[in-house]
């Protein structure tokens, strides 16, 4: 890959990047981070120890005051700067992530321009931060401010690396906190290189600082006491642990976890239009996304022109390397493709059949084919566990089935999915759903302007949008005696 930037961070050993400087790991220990295409080694990166934490911490919490206080419009501008630069380095970001994540190029390259539209949208509401005034009698005058945590951790997947940093990072920014990121050890590069882009742009290096390692390292984040406010993206079980780390401190916590997200297909729905959403809400990123269509309700007098549809739209696509921009790429890691083709295994044994795929590719990388589960029932472990891979469940209902039920019968409350003609039932069917974000006639129809969270096991809190400055910004009331003796 013949790149000056990219030869940066893949020629050397990448270290912390804290107060803007590089900085070894205390211990001097590493890891490596491997190409999911090859399997190869791409470069080796410093482990995050305990003292690398509190001087990352440390450093975050002495910018705090001086960030905060920055007029709202410079904090603005230079938010806004970032956003320009991303798109400035859009095509060198994007290569590093298919390298790093294994994603294909055009994805990829859309995280990007979706990163670079979070600062975008954040700068813009650095100076809209307002409070309210509040009618308490005629001798008072009160009124509210919202006011930063202080340092918040970002605690960053490898599913969406580059867009999850700028989804938290640009509005703990506006808000007025400092941040330590710790991205995954499986996909640090691209976090190193926006942190780099907001220092460029004018944010102090000691605001925006970058911690790698794995949980360890990560724990040791969210359970320092002198962290505000967690962001934490990834699973149910690292949730749970995040969650009680925090709790030591009574860190306030948002957690973005996982979810099994139903896409109910009703007799009167376009199936093709409901193929191709589901298609890409499936297989996109290789499945790997917290809000795929990962469970396909089908009314049954449609069942077979959907499975029809779908199988040969699976079984077209072309897989490769993320840089050659392939339909789809590897799964991120070795470890995860034994994690997904063990669900294969269980779906098979639990007696759902394979229509298409369920093997791993005999080739280099970690590769395995789009696939697609028939004959499935709602109590098999595929129709109830998050597999976050290329695999489609597909279930079949009948007009006496309580489809809505079975949709809503999972520990998560993700995304969730409604295909019909008919305006009336898409909407009494959305009510119903036990979900943060339903789409009609669409999957993905999130943006970076709504909300976007989970209902129980999915999550605390939201991202993305207005709402999302709640995980920032705190309520301080003011109360004041206009006696008259003033
Ligand atoms: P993970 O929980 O294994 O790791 C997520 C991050 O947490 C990594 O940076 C990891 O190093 C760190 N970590 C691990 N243990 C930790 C600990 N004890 N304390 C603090 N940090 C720790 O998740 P993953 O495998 O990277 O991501 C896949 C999961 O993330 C899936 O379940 C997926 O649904 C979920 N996800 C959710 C969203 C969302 O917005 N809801 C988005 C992307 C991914």
């Amino acid at each position: 890959m013949p790149n000056k930037m990219i030869e940066r961070y893949t020629n050397q050993q990448q270290n912390h990047l804290i107060a803007g400087d590089q900085r070894s790991s205390s211990n001097k220990k590493c890891f490596t981070d491997f190409n999911p295409a090859t399997g190869e080694p791409i470069t080796k990166i410093d482990t995050g120890t305990k003292s690398d934490v509190d001087i990352a911490v440390k450093t975050a919490r002495e910018a705090y005051s001086q960030w905060r206080d920055t007029d709202p419009d410079d904090r603005g501008r230079r938010i806004r700067q970032v956003a320009d630069l991303i798109r400035k380095q859009k095509d060198e970001l994007a290569l590093l992530e298919c390298l790093d994540q294994g994603k294909p190029l055009s994805q990829a390259e859309l995280d990007m321009e979706g990163a670079a539209y979070y600062f975008e949208y954040y700068a813009g509401i650095a100076d809209k931060i307002e409070g309210k005034s509040i009618p308490i009698g005629s001798n008072q005058v009160d009124y509210t401010i919202r006011e930063p945590f202080g340092v918040s951790a970002q605690i960053i997947p490898w599913n969406f690396p580059a867009n999850i940093f700028a989804r938290g990072v640009a509005p703990a920014l506006a808000a007025g906190n400092t941040v330590v990121v710790k991205p995954a050890p499986t996909t640090p590069l691209s976090a190193l290189f926006l942190a780099e882009l907001c220092h460029e742009a004018g944010i102090p290096g000691s605001v925006v600082n970058v911690v790698n390692g794995g949980g360890e390292t990560g724990s040791l984040i969210t359970s320092h006491e002198d962290v505000d406010t967690v962001t934490f993206t990834g699973s149910v079980e690292t949730g749970i642990q995040v969650m009680k780390s925090a709790a030591e401190n009574i860190t306030d916590v948002t957690l973005e976890l996982g979810g099994k997200n139903p896409a109910i297909i009703y007799p009167d729905a376009d199936i093709d239009k409901a193929v191709n959403e589901i298609e890409q809400g499936i297989f996109t990123n290789a499945g790997q996304i917290c809000s795929a269509a990962d469970r396909a309700l089908v009314h049954r007098s449609v069942y077979h022109e959907f499975m029809d549809e779908i199988v040969d739209v699976a079984e077209s696509y072309e897989l490769g390397p993320g840089q050659e921009n392939p339909d789809m790429g590897p799964l991120n890691s070795h470890s995860h493709l034994q994690k997904v083709m063990n669900y294969v295994d269980i779906g098979r044994r639990e007696g759902a059949k394979v229509a298409t795929g369920g093997n791993v590719l005999d080739r280099e990388g970690h590769f395995i084919e789009p696939t697609v589960f028939m004959n499935v029932s709602h109590d098999m472990r595929i129709a109830r566990e998050e597999i976050f891979g290329p695999v489609l469940v597909v279930l079949p209902f009948d007009n006496e089935t309580d489809e809505i039920k079975i949709a809503n019968d999972t520990e998560y409350g993700l995304t969730a999915g409604v295909f019909t003609d008919d305006l009336r039932r898409a909407h009494q069917v959305a009510k119903q759903l036990k979900a943060g974000n339903v789409y009609i006639n669409q999957w993905f129809g999130d943006t970076n302007q709504t909300p976007f969270g989970g209902y129980e096991k999915s999550g605390i809190g939201r991202e993305k949008g207005l709402e999302a400055l709640d995980s920032y910004l705190q309520s301080k009331n003011i109360a004041i005696d206009l006696d008259e003796k003033y």
